[in-house]
This record gives structure tokens, C-alpha cells and sequence, in this order.
């Protein structure tokens, strides 16, 4: 079984949806199943609807899925494996303050080290656990040896005991951490491959950790994909309106788009534009490269024109807001300088809207436009323009110039003869 585990707590960025998509691709190639767990343990980050946001995405990106799961809901089993830690003495409580943690982090912040728990209630007599009635946390003490993991993509990491640290697994509130909550529920859900951001790495050791203490031994594989970074070579983040997948959608890129480049980069692809069924032919986890994976906006532009131009017409054309295959033939030659929905668009509708004609222009449009209107209907192009010239006596810009203009309120843009194949059904509409 393989997991994406989202936090419903902001918009799904392109680094999210690229875990997404290869949790998906490796579940298929594997014949495993794929869970979404909804990370929603951390009740004040939280933002309602974000799950289901999320869950249209995904739907819209094809990635399919056998369930759903609600961190939340766990709850009772993150108790209940704590209680065991416990139990084993694995695990203890820890009747120390913030204040005081707050102090000593500020001291070993003044040393300059790395602050790490002291262990100073490890060993607490019982006597003085059951009498205290302040308020105390659960954590797990260190390993005792270092944790040495293989990452697909990492190879080997290893860690000290003292980088793991006696770290906090049950809040005050008896809710558990992150680490432990999610640790847990990969036991739970007996997840075999874990492929998640590079940001998790620091929470690996963690994670197997709490796992071994609980003598949990199936090995599950790791891969943690390097980040993706922006134009000035700094982390993609919220600053960034390219790492949003709502606002890639909203600007034009297809979901077969966004989903091809976010398999490509970093990648080593057979070729440069696929569908994400196709990947999962050849994509291996062993190609993704180790360095950061750099966002290029116009490379992502080509392979959106690339998907827009596999589109049938029919399809094509709704995209521009008609339903209509000639449209779509129209919108196809309008790809030559178009590479999104959003930019196709700007290109059509202005074909079916009002014209504002310059003053210079007023009389030979006028013109062209009460020919076009007694004109009899011309199946070619080349039979359209000499009847117009001859009717008209307007001649090279003069004619050119206005009957562009009038044709697709536009000074400039593909051949006339090649669109008004696609367009000679509407020039009533069009010209009125
Ligand atoms: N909940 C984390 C996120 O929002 C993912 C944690 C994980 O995959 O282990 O990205």
C-alpha cells in the first residue's frame, strides 16, 4: 500500500501534487494500493474544505485512489501505541515546562549546540510520576544506536542517537505529534514504499524509530524528492503563484500538462511528452535526480501547447467556450501563438465580439463589410478575396489590412486564407 498524506491546511502546490503523481504511478507499477491520508491532526492550522479541494485535484489530475483516511480518526490508535511505549519503558513523561525547555533551548542557543532534551525525567521514580499532578507530555527516549536507512533517491543516510533525541510524541493535551501520528498510521495502513518532499527528511529518523520501539518489522522503503526550486533559485513557495495548481488551472495549463512537466523534471524520461499512463510504462524512482529539480514557466508552456495541439476539436474548441469542431480548428491554428487555454481564448472571443475600428480604417471596413454581407457564399478562400477586391476596388493593405481586422479584430495573426475555412460559416455572426 502507498500513501499521500496532505495537510488540508493551504492550497495544493505543484510540490504536493508531484508526490501525488508519483505515489500513483509507483502504486500502479507495483499493483498496490493508493490511500490519501488527510493529515488533519494539527486542529488550529487546519482551513475547512481544503481536504475536499484537495480530493478535486486529484480527481481532476486522474489519480485514483482506493480511500480515504482521516488522521483524526486514528486517534485512539495513536493512544493506544503510546500506552504501549509506556508500558515498555520505552516511552516516558515529561513533567517538564515549556519555560523550562524554553531556557534551556536559549542556553544551548547561546553555546552555540544544537539543542537536544536532557532526558531529565527519563528516570523518574514512579513514586514521583503518580503523585505529580502537573501536566505532561510523552516522549520517546533515543535510540541507542544510530538509524541507517536506504532512500531511492538519498541512498544511505545514517543518524546519531542524539540527532533523534528523547522527542515529544503525546502533546499535554494527549494528542499526538506529527511524527508519531504519521509514523503510526503507516503501520497501520502496512505501507510499503513512503515517497513524500525532501522536507520530511529530518522526520525519517523519527519515524523509524517509533516504529522499531514498537517492534514493528517490515521494513518500508523511503524516497524523498528534492525540492523544486523557482527562477531565482530559491525554493518554490506561496510567493510564487506558479507553485499554486489552482492558479496553473486557472492560467490554462492542462492537468495532462502540469502532470507531464512535474514527471519530467528531474527526471530521465524517453521522451519529453507523455501522459501520465505512459509513465507508468518506464518511470523509475532510481532516475529522479538528487539535486533540486529548477521551474521553468515556458518550458511547461510548450508541453501545455504540445497537449492543446492533442486535443480533438471538439474538445479544443469548449476549452475556448464554444462546443464546436470548426472552433476548435480555428483555436488549433491559433496554437501557433497561443500556448495556453487562457491565452487561446484571448485570441478567439475577440473574433465574436464587437470591433472598435480605427477612424482611418472606418470607410474601407464599411465597405468590406456590406460586400461580405451581399456577397454569395464562397467555399474558397481565393474566391472570397477576388470577389471582395473586385466589388470593393480596394487593393493590398487597404484591402488586407481592414478585412483582418474585420475578420478577426486583430491587426495581426495567422493567414486569413488558412482560418477562413473554419470561419466562413459565421461571417454573419462575425461581421454584424
Ligand atoms: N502531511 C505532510 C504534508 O502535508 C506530508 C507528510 C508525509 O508525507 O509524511 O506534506
Amino acid at each position: 500500500m502507498l500513501r499521500f498524506a496532505p495537510s488540508p491546511t493551504g492550497d495544493m502546490n505543484i510540490a504536493n501534487l508531484r508526490v501525488a503523481l508519483f505515489n500513483y504511478i509507483v502504486a500502479k507499477q507495483k499493483g498496490e494500493d493508493l490511500v490519501i491520508r488527510i493529515e488533519d491532526t494539527d486542529k488550529e492550522k487546519n482551513i475547512e474544505g481544503k481536504d475536499k479541494e484537495i480530493l478535486e485535484i486529484l480527481a481532476l489530475f486522474g489519480i485514483e485512489y482506493s480511500q480515504v483516511i482521516y488522521q483524526s480518526q486514528n486517534i485512539r490508535f495513536h493512544s493506544a501505541m503510546a500506552l504501549q511505549l509506556l508500558h515498555d519503558k520505552k516511552a516516558f513523561s515529561c513533567f517538564c515546562s515549556s519555560q523550562w525547555l524554553e531556557n534551556k533551548q536559549e542556553e544551548d542557543k547561546k553555546d552555540k549546540k544544537a539543542y537536544r532534551y536532557d532526558d531529565a525525567c527519563r528516570n523518574l521514580p514512579a513514586e514521583l510520576v503518580i503523585d505529580n499532578t502537573a501536566p505532561f507530555t510523552v516522549r520517546i527516549a533515543r535510540p541507542d544506536k544510530p538509524i541507517i536507512i536506504k532512500d531511492y533517491i538519498r541512498g544511505e543516510v545514517s543518524f546519531e542517537p542524539d540527532a533523534v533525541d528523547s522527542f515529544i510524541i503525546m502533546r499535554q493535551d494527549k494528542t499526538p505529534t506529527y511524527y508519531f501520528a504519521c509514523a503510526v498510521d503507516d503501520m497501520l495502513s502496512d505501507i510499503s514504499i513512503v515517497i513524500r518532499s525532501e522536507d520530511y527528511m529530518s522526520s525519517l529518523p523519527k519515524q523509524e524509530h517509533i516504529r522499531n520501539s514498537l517492534n514493528y518489522d517490515k521494513k518500508i522503503e523511503y524516497a524523498h524528492l528534492p525540492i523544486i526550486l523557482n527562477d531565482d533559485g530559491k525554493k518554490m513557495s506561496k510567493r510564487d503563484d506558479a507553485s499554486s495548481v489552482k492558479w496553473l488551472l486557472e492560467e490554462g495549463y492542462l492537468p495532462e500538462a502540469i502532470s507531464n512537466y512535474l514527471i519530467l523534471i528531474g527526471n530521465k524520461p524517453p521522451k519529453e511528452i507523455f501522459n501520465t499512463q505512459e509513465a507508468i510504462e518506464w518511470f523509475s524512482l532510481d532516475n529522479i535526480s538528487k539535486s533540486p529539480a529548477r521551474f521553468d514557466i515556458n518550458m511547461l508552456k510548450d508541453i501545455n501547447r504540445e497537449h492543446l495541439k492533442n486535443l480533438d476539436a471538439k474538445e479544443l474548441s469548449r476549452y475556448v467556450g464554444f462546443a464546436d469542431e470548426e472552433i476548435g480548428e480555428l483555436a488549433r491554428i491559433y496554437l501557433e501563438e497561443a500556448r495556453t487555454t487562457k491565452e487561446l481564448k484571448s485570441k478567439i472571443s475577440p473574433i465574436f465580439a464587437t470591433r472598435d475600428i480605427p477612424q482611418e480604417l472606418e470607410k474601407s471596413v464599411k465597405l468590406l463589410k456590406e460586400t461580405i454581407i451581399k456577397a454569395p457564399y464562397f467555399e474558397e478562400y481565393d474566391d472570397f478575396e477576388k470577389f471582395l477586391m473586385k466589388e470593393t476596388g480596394l487593393k493590398e493593405n487597404n484591402f488586407f489590412k481592414p478585412l483582418r481586422l474585420l475578420l478577426t479584430n486583430a491587426e495581426h495573426g495567422p493567414d486569413i486564407s488558412a482560418i477562413y475555412r473554419y470561419l466562413k460559416n459565421y461571417l454573419g455572426e462575425i461581421i454584424k
